[in-house]
């Protein structure tokens, strides 16, 4: 399904990314991991276990210098690249009184603005290459607002407004953007949310949703089957923010 193309995944070291880059090679792409943390870990176990390029690059998305240096270090290595997958972000929430500026800054910046940097530093490339899937992992929080989640809701809205706007600008270059919205997903991130119960009553579908569900539909959107879909806000909540 993606056999010969090649995608970028920000924030693929561990969780979501991680499990969005071995479906992608499962399915023939190579790879480009760019993540903050050394990468070395799932770039040795994609390479042992599938038959696709992996690079690995560390890179800070709030920094615009430095996306635009590893995308030309990208392009240089594994050659165009035809899937962006913008999915580093982090929390840090806060009741609004209580939330500093540097949170509200860092939340936006990682979430928002490295969603920014990276497609502004591959849109030549995309453009060049006459097409192209763009993934911008956004969430049900900025679909919904969630409380203690003023940065992190922002960000988030600001994603599907990003997507939104280059879809239509876009489009014409036969280069697709759409957002994914998960809900609660078991990684890292949601460790420390407390108990799941709680959360799982408000699920319809009844359980937290696992890293496959997300990569299952990036898959999808990142293959030639979703080719007459642009513009789309998807939902991978189990009907939460329904
Ligand atoms: P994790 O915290 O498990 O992983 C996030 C990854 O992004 C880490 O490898 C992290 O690196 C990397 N990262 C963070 N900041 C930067 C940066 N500035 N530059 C480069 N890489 C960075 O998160 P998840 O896998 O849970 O989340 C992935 C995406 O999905 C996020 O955008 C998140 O907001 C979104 N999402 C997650 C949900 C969930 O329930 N888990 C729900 C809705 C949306 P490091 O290890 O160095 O921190």
């Amino acid at each position: 399904m993606l056999k010969g193309k090649t995608a970028v995944i920000t924030g693929a070291a561990r969780g979501i990314g991680a499990q969005m880059a071995r479906k992608f090679a499962s399915l023939g792409a190579n790879i480009a991991i760019v993540d903050y943390d050394n990468a070395d870990e799932i770039k040795a176990e994609l390479e042992s276990t599938y038959s696709v390029n992996v690079a690995a690059f560390q890179c800070d998305v709030t920094n615009t210098d430095m996306c635009k240096s590893v995308c030309k270090e990208i392009t240089d290595t594994l050659g165009k690249v035809d899937i962006l997958v913008n999915n580093a972000g982090i929390t840090r929430d806060n009741l609004i009184a209580m939330m500093e500026e540097t949170e509200f800054d860092a939340v936006i910046g990682t979430n928002l603005k490295g969603t920014f940097n990276m497609i502004k530093a591959l849109s030549r490339n995309f453009i060049r290459n006459k097409g192209g899937s763009i993934i911008n992992i956004s969430s049900v929080s900025g679909i919904m607002g969630l409380p203690g989640q003023a940065n992190y809701s922002a960000s988030k809205a600001g994603v599907i407004g990003l997507t939104k706007s280059l879809a239509k600008e876009l489009g014409g270059k036969n280069i697709r953007v759409n957002a994914i919205a998960p809900g609660f997903i078991k990684t890292d991130m949601t460790k420390d949310l407390g108990s799941e119960d709680e959360f799982i009553k408000a699920i319809p579908l009844k359980r937290l949703g696992e890293t496959e569900d997300v990569a299952n539909l990036a898959a999808f959107l990142a293959s030639d089957n979703s080719a007459y879909i642009t513009g789309e806000v998807i939902r991978v909540d189990g009907g939460l923010a329904m």
